[in-house]
């Protein structure tokens, strides 16, 4: 069993055919990711930041490898399976914050379980809440809320059904760096007082640098990792590529 890990990806690719000359955007990519630790995932535009998460968390599948999450292999579930573990374990924030506008930030937290056929017991939604620092807000629709506070609505959401593993696409992408820095800190806690696990791509250098390690892609290959980087190291690392040059790996 390697249940050790929230996510286990070993050789993992994922290749597009549908235009002429076909897509590589997953190249033998392998990642283990221990349970309650914050993984940023940086790299330039098109080095497969996305597809990676998107392979990870179950929403696209990959043509080759295999993706664990806390042991349960995914590649071979059937769409239902598959679409019952990622209701059930795996949280996804976006960049957008996807909140449905008609409905209350706490009628938007309980979404997950009632479309998995739950109940939400009023309490367990005032401790989602009340987690991202939003329990006085339970009552207000989206457009009442600010960038940030929607954002935390969505981690609200995505951490409801209390997820393996909560994946981020630019989480903070939308927001000003105040703003942005309160959700990475929020995200900093989740991982360390409630050993949440978290993966979130970013271009963001200060973003990453909230993260315990930092893993780089290019042309959708892993290009080396920093642990425990500030964001001028992180930066330092990025501009490598910017300048042409080949990053040595760590
Ligand atoms: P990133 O998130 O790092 O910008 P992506 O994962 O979005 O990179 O894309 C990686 C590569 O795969 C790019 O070359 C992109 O053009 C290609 N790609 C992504 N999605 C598709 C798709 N649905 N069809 C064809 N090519 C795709």
């Amino acid at each position: 069993m390697t249940t050790e890990h929230a996510v286990r990806l070993t050789a993992l690719r994922r290749r597009y055919d549908s235009t002429g000359a076909g897509v590589t955007a997953l190249d033998d990519v392998t990642l283990a990711l221990p349970r309650g630790s914050f993984t940023a995932v940086m790299g330039p535009s098109g080095s497969g930041k996305s597809t990676l998460l998107q392979c990870a968390a179950g929403l696209d599948r990959p043509t080759s490898g295999s993706v664990r999450i806390a042991g349960t292999e995914l590649t071979g579930l059937s769409e239902r399976r598959l679409t019952l573990l990622r209701r059930e374990r795996i949280g996804f924030v976006f960049q957008s914050y996807n909140l449905l506008p008609a409905l209350t930030a706490a009628q938007n937290v309980a979404l997950p379980l009632r479309l998995a056929g739950r109940r939400p017991a009023k309490a367990q939604v005032r401790e989602a809440l009340g987690q991202v620092g939003l329990a006085e807000r339970a009552g207000h629709r989206p457009t009442q809320l600010s960038g940030g506070q929607q954002q935390r609505v969505a981690l609200a959401r995505a951490l409801i059904t209390r997820p393996e593993v909560l994946f981020g696409d630019e989480p903070t992408g939308a927001l000003d760096s105040t703003t942005g820095r309160e959700v990475l800190t929020l995200l900093r806690t989740l991982v360390d007082t409630h050993g949440q696990t978290v993966v979130m791509v970013t271009h963001d250098p200060v973003a990453a640098s909230y993260a315990d390690r930092v893993v780089f892609l290019v042309d959708g290959r892993l290009h080396g990792q920093l642990a425990g980087a500030g964001a001028e190291r992180i930066a330092a690392r990025m501009a490598t590529w910017e300048a042409g040059r080949e990053a040595a790996p760590c």
